[in-house]
Parts: C-alpha cells; structure tokens; sequence
C-alpha cells in the first residue's frame, strides 16, 4: 500500500490565480512536464505490469474519459473497469464496472471483454453521462441470455431546492432501461424468436442493491464482497444520491470517485475537492478522479456555466488532495473541457485548446508527486507495478 504523505490544505481563490497559472505555461514547460508516464492502450501490454510475477493483479482501465454530455473525438462516456485475479488469467477473474457512459459496451469489447462477464455494476450518480451505457449492457446480457447482474447505486434521494422537487432515482433508472425497446415491440419480437428470453427485458436482468442513504462520512460501507475484493461506499456531493467507490484487494486498492466534489458549493472555500473522498482515498494505491481544468473557470472567456464548473474537482485541488491521502497513483478522467481540441461542445476553450500536460502540471501546482496519468479511453494501469 501506499505510504501516506502529509500536506497542509492552503487558501487559494479558485476563480482567478489558478487560471493565470496555467496561463503561465510556456511551451518549454509544456515539453518538460510531459514526462512518459506508465500509460498504455488497449493494444500494448498492461503498463508496467510484471509479467513474470506469479498471484493475483489488479488492472484499472478507463473505458470512458469525456467530460460530460459533449461528444469529442468519439470518445466514450465515463467509465472505470476494473479486473481482479490471477496473473495467468489476465487479472479476470473479477470484472467490476463503474459507470457506464455511452458507449461503454462498444470499449469493452476493444479489450475483449463483453457485457455478459461483468460480475456487478457500479453507478456513482444519476447524471446521463455516467448512464446511458446501462441499457446497452443490459441489453446484451438479455439478447445473449446473460446472467443477472448485481447493479450497485444509491436509494432514492428528493433534493428540494427553491426551483424544485425532484427525486433521483437509480431505482426508476434501472427498472424503465429498456422501455422503448418494449415499447418499440423489440422485446417481443426477440422472443418470438428465442424464448428463453426473459419475458421483462434487459431490465429483468438487473440484480439491484440500493445503497441507503445518508451513509457514515467514514470509513465508509461495504456494499460488495466476492472473495478477495470488497467494495466500499461513501458519499459524496455532486448531485444528490452521489456515492463514491473504493475497491480493495490484496493487491492494491481503488477509488473511484465519480464526479465529486466539495461541500461548499462554491468560493471562498479551502479546496473544490471532496472531503470524504479524501478520507476514502487515505493510503489506496491510485485514485481515478473526474477533473476540470481551471482553464474553464468563470470570468476565463469559456463561458462555461458557474454552478458545473465548482461542484466539480478542479485539477490543482486534486492534486493536492491526493498528496496528503497519499494516493501513488493518479488517473484523471472525465476531462472538461476535453485536451488537443479548440471547443467542448458548445464552449470555446481560452487559448485555442489545452493538452494533457496542462493538466499534469495543474496537479504539479497542486503539490502532487506521485504518477499522474491524464485519462484517454483505454487507458490501463496494472498492479502491482513491477519492481
Ligand atoms: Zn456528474
């Protein structure tokens, strides 16, 4: 495990240093910090991985990095797999999803892995950008006559605020999935042809365990177990019902951290990252984290919306962050605004664009020393690193 390192948490005011520091970076700088990290595709070997280690490995693969509802570059929605066991079965015996943005099906199976071999699904918020992958996967289960499948999320949450009531509800997410292809006749048409499909649908096959909320604030509780890994929630503020992931197994242990982000909704505040995501993190080996650029900050010329960019972890906070949990590994995901293109979706990114290593270095002004990995789809780290 890692070791942990301490940091004091400092006062910074989000909206107008940390823009000029990124400002500040030359090209130079640029060449200097895009240090070759340990970054691998789908396919080259896992990254780092001791190919002639015997026992068990753990792998972490990206199988989605945008940044919300945009779509750029043909990236997929946001998504972690995780893959757990033996070293001569590829680290498979455990296959874990974390969200299942768009399509998460289609990335999965670049790795060779399809929909019928996940163990449990894992969902850390309601926004359509971590879902709407599900009805594809599920979907593929039903057609392929799939086992069920543990779906892990949170109960119902009613959010009240002076605009509304509204209820999120991964419940009513899961059991209306498939609804327009039942709707649509599909269904029955499919089973015309096999019966043994499930007379419910795609939906029919989700195994669901809700998680009640308000869960302790540490350290957190076990929502998961099969064998050596254990999956532990704890919640987080993003939207309500939002729950981050940590995974541990004799290996090394994960959080995924969906989109969290600080209590306070907004500046002055010590830091835009989560504080229980922080305590989850204390000593895992890497921390899969969503990231904003403070490139997008208000006042930037982005016109990027205020209320998404601060209830969202911006990159230098992260940083931070991981330094004092002492992650050795972090892995960016999630991108906003996505690297190496002039606009997100509707918003143009000041300066033409940033790259990968803009977000690297906005880590490095954060005060994080350890690996720093800027998401791309399939991007896959492996444990333990070889010595
Ligand atoms: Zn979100």
């Amino acid at each position: 495990m890692a070791a942990r390192r301490g940091r004091p948490a400092t006062v910074r005011d989000e909206s107008s240093t940390r823009r000029l520091a990124w400002r500040s970076i030359t090209s130079v700088h640029r060449r200097l910090i895009a240090t070759v990290f340990c970054l691998c595709l789908a396919s080259l070997p896992a990254c780092s991985a001791d190919s002639e280690a015997t026992g068990n490995c753990l792998e972490i693969t990206l199988t989605g990095t945008q940044g919300g509802p945009p779509a750029v570059n043909g990236q997929a929605g946001a998504g972690t797999l995780i893959r757990y066991g033996s070293v001569e079965n590829e680290c498979s015996d455990t296959l874990l999803q974390f969200d299942a943005g768009r399509g998460t099906t289609e990335r999965l199976s670049q790795l060779g892995v399809s929909a019928l071999e996940l163990d449990a699904i894992f969902l850390t918020h309601m926004h359509s950008d971590h879902t709407e992958g599900l009805a594809g996967l599920l979907q593929y289960r039903w057609h392929f006559l799939g086992d069920p499948v543990d779906i892990i999320c949170s109960a119902d949450v009613v959010a009240n605020t002076a605009q509304s009531e509204r209820t999120l509800s991964c419940s009513g997410l899961v059991a209306h999935t498939a609804d327009a292809l039942l709707y649509a006749g599909e269904i029955a048409q499919r089973r015309v042809e096999n019966s043994e499909r499930d007379p419910g649908g795609p939906a029919a096959l989700a195994k669901l365990q809700l998680v009640p909320l308000p869960l302790p604030a540490k350290p957190g509780t076990v929502v998961w177990r099969s064998g050596d890994v254990s999956v532990t929630a704890i919640a987080t503020v993003h939207i309500p019902g939002s729950l981050a992931y940590r995974v541990d197994t004799p290996v090394g242990s994960v959080v995924i951290s969906g989109d969290a982000g600080n209590s306070k909704p907004g500046p002055p505040r010590e830091t835009s990252t989560s504080e229980t995501v922080e305590a989850l993190a204390d000593g895992a080996d890497v921390l899969v984290q969503s990231a904003i650029h403070p490139v997008f900050a208000p006042g930037g010329g982005s016109n990027f919306p205020a209320v998404p960019y601060f209830r969202q972890s911006n990159a230098e906070d992260i940083g931070a962050m991981a330094e004092r949990s002492g992650v050795a590994h972090l892995m960016l995901t999630h991108l906003i605004p996505s690297v190496d293109t002039a606009t997100h979706g509707p918003f143009k990114i000041p300066g033409g664009g940033i790259n990968r290593g803009d977000f690297e270095f906005a880590t490095r002004a954060g005060g994080y020393k350890g690996a720093v990995y800027v998401g791309q789809d399939l991007l896959t780290l492996r444990l333990p690193i070889a010595e």
